[in-house]
């Protein structure tokens, strides 16, 4: 019996049920019996004893000390989800960006302190051991984290809620910044164990790939299809608990994350291995396993590569059978699936689950086709990220054809009953019918899997609310008309456990003193700052909470970059992917027309700033990583120019990742939002730094539009083009020349840019990147650059007035908490999943 089961969450106050003796009583007793376990899972578990154990050693005993406290509240959320027969919700994602969990369990369980001090007692620091862990870094970007931040939040309110995914023995790869140029390095979470999975050897599932497809008479004279695979992979389960923040009975509820790993059913051909062949006796296994061995690093393209489509496949394959054998398990109908059984699809990536579910329904459950139909839409729901035309998913025909033969089969024969139904509904439009077909015949035939996903479901969802309308207006279009309830808008959100608490405690621990520790469970409840926001004393401390965030930063980047940077200038930060349609592009430009302007009036009295990069490339974007390296060569040029003095520096810190995201979101004072207006689904990185305190500089583009809602237009710096008229200009073309020729500062930054003032070592570098602004600036960084720098220098002004400042910062932290992830699946899960929720 584990006497911890029942910590103290800091937010709930049990505390003041108890005498302050009687508290510092049972905080010692944890202590105590947090040590102890420390102790023994070194010794016995890791093997090690005190004196030899590595950091390393330490971390993994702290982990596993932790996680037993997880496990008995895993088995009654489990156990309670059993016995109330919940309905449950499946969210397949190809991506979860987790990050470490050390510190995020910790919190969740309320330990975070007593484990601190039992650490301290054994001549440990906690905040050195946090930083051993390396991150889950199971996706690319924004997508991933929000699957990571929804996992916390459905488990927070108590849904019986379960992710999949697959366990990728290397996740998202590890960048370095040499000579100004992104290098990519395969990244090794796995290397020294994972303490927080559970192996699941006895669950596997077998998936098929290739072979043919035979009709065999059945006993009622319909033929059944039979898939005969030629080759066979096995699904392995890892299962990792997922805690949530405590609900009102103080205890939390705790949900799973299954990841799947690839095997070869026969890992070692003994026959081939005894004849000698050691190399063939090991390649079936080596095809197998590659399954699971990488996460595509490319974020908003689609691979379009062979070994995608069998990630996609096999992760989607895996978790069918194994929800419709726990509804088996439980239930024993499968025609009641859809009554105890909803699935989220994070984006297309796991769409060919649909053609998956009814190859079940009807091969392996022999159900009719129209009852499969019907089932297969009542249990889908499906989450567009992306209107980038690019970034659609299609796949060859063939290549389905050949790695899926049945599944080909059966979305063809969706397709010809849904322009079947079409036409007797009197659709004639050949265009329209083409527009509308699963099957794009453009180009060789391809299969279109936003298609497949939103005729598969009865709910999709954009994920901000002009995200949604464009949706409705562009890639769906045609489908909305003849479907016009399917398609709605939940906003995404962000878990402030992670986002607030864990990352920023200077300022947690000034909220809660200030008003109270309501907010740590309803996120709303930061409104009551909203009076402080002119109280001048206040203002004081929460700039003073920011200054130990932006010291503690300007350490770090000492640390790793040899750049000094004074942590009273302002932090302009911009991190996120690095993609021409986010524009890192028009930041740089600004940031060279400020350098200009310093080194034009070196007495002129500025506003010392610093302007923060991070952001990773996809290896196989060009443009990106060339991005990367003028981010690179304007801050070796401006951080060396004395001129500039302490005036401006410029900082691209390398391997941005979750860790990173924790370490620069609290100290950041301006948030770079400044996407082409039509191009960000949502962004999720702006609702973070807006919580945090910063303002934000950006465009009229997903979820920014309802940030300046929430906080409103006076905390904001909004500039440039909406999404209207980015159309209007675009349908004018690219050609930028007039717009260039109409700006002196742009025309001076573009020229000094091209006559390599910037790369001295190799001046025509930059050649292709000013002639692509200048003829084909599809991304309209010129057209906005004037309203841009016009901004900036806004911002400038208004940072002279500190008071005004900080009163908009006050109220941003106090006005987002409406983008907490709580809020958006409550919404899910009223809306679109139909199942209860707890309210913590
Ligand atoms: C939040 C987050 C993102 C998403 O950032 P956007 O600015 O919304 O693109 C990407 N990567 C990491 C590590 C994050 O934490």
């Amino acid at each position: 019996m584990n006497e911890l089961a029942t910590p103290a969450p800091a937010g709930s106050e049990p505390e003041a049920e108890l005498s302050a003796d009687a508290r510092a009583a049972q905080f010692a007793q944890q202590v105590g019996q947090l040590r102890d376990a420390v102790i023994e899972k070194l010794t016995y578990s890791v093997g090690k004893d005190r004196n030899t154990a590595s950091e390393r050693d330490w971390f993994i005993s702290v982990a596993l000390a932790t996680r037993d406290h997880i496990v008995n509240d895993w088995m009654r959320s489990v156990r309670a989800a059993y016995q109330e027969n919940r309905r449950r919700v499946y969210y397949l994602s190809l991506e979860f960006l987790i990050g470490r969990l050390l510190i995020d369990s910790l919190t969740n369980l309320g330990l975070v302190e007593q484990m601190r001090a039992a650490l301290s007692s054994l001549d440990m620091d906690l905040d050195k051991l946090r930083q051993v862990e390396p991150d889950a870094a199971l996706g690319n970007g924004g997508l991933g984290r929000l699957a990571a931040c929804f996992m916390e939040s459905m488990a927070t309110l108590s849904i019986a809620g379960h992710g999949y995914g697959i366990r990728y023995d290397n996740g998202m790869f590890r960048q370095t910044i040499t000579d100004g140029w992104q290098h990519e390095y395969p990244e090794d979470w796995l290397d020294f164990g994972n303490p927080w999975e559970f192996p699941r050897p006895e669950v596997a599932h077998n998936i098929g790939f290739g072979g043919v497809v035979d009709a065999m008479p059945r006993d009622n004279g319909s033929p059944a299809r039979i898939w005969r695979p030629s080759e066979t992979v096995v699904a392995a389960a890892y299962d990792t608990p997922i805690v949530g923040w405590p609900g009102a009975d103080k205890s939390n509820f705790v949900n799973t994350l299954r990841l799947w790993s690839a095997r070869a059913p026969d890992p070692l051909r003994l026959d081939v291995f005894n004849e000698g062949d050691y190399v063939g006796a090991l390649a079936d296994q080596v095809r197998a396993e590659s399954i699971s061995k990488i996460l595509y690093p490319a974020d908003s393209t689609p691979a379009g590569q062979e070994l995608r489509l069998r990630q996609e496949y096999f992760f989607a394959s895996a978790s069918l059978q194994d929800l419709i054998r726990r509804h088996l398990r439980q239930n024993g109908d499968i025609d009641a699936l859809a009554d105890y059984v909803v699935i989220q699809l994070n984006d297309t990536h796991p769409a060919i689950a649909v053609a998956e579910m009814m190859r079940l329904l009807v091969d392996v459950y022999v159900l009719d086709w129209d009852r499969a139909w019907e089932i297969t839409q009542a249990t889908f729901c499906y989450t567009n990220h992306t209107l980038l035309p690019e970034a659609l998913e299609t796949w060859p025909a063939p290549l389905m054809e050949r790695l899926l033969p049945r599944h080909m089969q059966i979305i063809y024969l969706i397709n010809a009953r849904h322009l079947d139904r079409l036409r007797a509904e009197g659709m004639e439009d050949p265009g329209k019918l083409s527009a509308l077909s699963l099957i794009d015949e453009h180009h060789g035939r391809h299969v279109r899997m936003g298609h497949l996903a939103f005729l598969g479901s009865h709910k999709v969802n954009g994920v901000s609310a002009l995200h949604t309308e464009l949706v409705k207006q562009t890639v769906f279009r045609d489908f909305n008309e003849i479907y016009p309830d399917r398609i709605v808008n939940k906003t995404n959100g962000v878990t402030f456990r992670r986002w607030l608490l864990e990352a920023n405690p200077h300022l947690t621990k000034l909220l809660a003193e200030t008003i109270g520790k309501d907010f740590y469970n309803d996120a709303e409840a930061l409104k009551a700052l909203e009076p402080l926001a002119t109280d001048l004393d206040f203002q004081a401390r929460f700039a003073g909470a920011r200054l130990a965030n932006k010291t503690a930063l300007a350490g770090l980047i000492a640390d790793r970059m040899m750049i000094k940077v004074d942590p009273n200038a302002i932090f302009d930060v911009q991190i996120k992917r690095i993609h021409e349609y986010k524009r890192q592009l028009l930041n740089i430009l600004q940031t060279i027309a400020h350098y200009n302007d310093i080194r034009a009036h070196p007495m002129r009295d500025c506003v010392p700033r610093v302007k923060i990069f991070a952001g990773k490339a996809a290896a196989s974007y060009h443009m990106a990583k060339l991005i990367i390296k003028l981010a690179n060569d304007v801050a070796r040029v401006v951080n060396n120019d004395p001129t500039v003095r302490d005036l401006l520096k410029v900082v691209f810190l390398p391997n941005y990742n979750v860790s990173l995201a924790e370490a620069i979101i609290p100290a950041a004072d301006l948030s770079e939002q400044i996407s082409t207006a039509g191009m960000e689904a949502s962004g999720t990185g702006n609702m973070k730094m807006a919580l945090n305190g910063a303002l934000t500089i950006g465009t009229l583009d997903g979820a920014n539009v309802e940030i300046r809602e929430h906080v409103g237009a006076d905390n904001i710096c909004i500039f440039g083009l909406t999404a209207e008229e980015v159309a209007v200009r675009r349908a004018r073309g690219n050609d930028a020349r007039d717009t260039i020729a109409a700006s002196p500062m742009l025309r001076e930054v573009l020229e000094s840019i091209r006559d390599g003032a910037f790369s001295p070592d190799d001046r025509n570098r930059y050649a292709t990147l000013v002639d692509m602004l200048t003829y084909h600036d599809y991304f309209l960084v010129t057209a906005d650059f004037d309203a841009y720098c016009a901004t900036q220098m806004n911002i400038a002004r208004r940072w002279r007035d500190r008071k005004s400042w900080w009163r908009s910062a006050i109220l941003n932290t106090a006005r987002t908490g409406w983008f907490s992830s709580d809020r958006t699946i409550a919404e899910y899960a009223d809306d679109i999943w139909k199942v209860p929720v707890r309210p913590s």
